[in-house]
């Protein structure tokens, strides 16, 4: 005799595991992992986390070294900047980034790449189609 609960079990398991992964979905960037020496700081897994985020190093160099007021280098796959910086500054601008040129503001979805049109910089979002304007980085 069937009764609730495993009536529940059997329409739970007709749906695809994929549909509660999706629904609850974030974007996982790993933690900034940043060591001072001297007077340099150095983002050790610089390289995975623009792999993650899709966009080119310079781009994000670029970003980061703006917004942290100071010179950054690639060196192998890690981003080294002039100044003594903590893990968390890093985070923080890095995060403004992610808001800022990588996350769809339509649909909240990463999946994004930027377009260039004339002097326009647009979002350009492959899960809902968005074409959102942004400043150039
Ligand atoms: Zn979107």
């Amino acid at each position: 005799m069937d009764d609730y609960e495993s009536l529940l079990d059997r329409a739970r398991s007709k749906i695809p595991e994929d549909a509660f992964k999706r629904s609850g979905e974030r974007f996982q960037v790993p933690s900034v992992q940043l060591i001072v020496q001297g007077n340099r700081s150095i983002w050790q897994n610089f390289q995975e986390i623009i792999a993650i985020l899709n966009r080119p190093g310079k781009e994000v160099m670029k970003f980061v070294s703006g917004q942290l007021a100071t010179a950054g280098n690639f060196e192998g796959s890690t981003a080294i900047f002039n100044g003594k910086f903590s893990s968390e500054q890093v985070e923080d601008v890095l995060s403004r980034y992610i808001d800022s040129y990588v996350i769809c503001p339509v649909c909240t979805r990463p999946d994004t790449s930027i377009e260039k049109e004339g002097n326009a910089y647009y979002l350009s979002c492959t899960a809902c189609g968005a074409h959102t304007s942004i400043r150039p980085v």
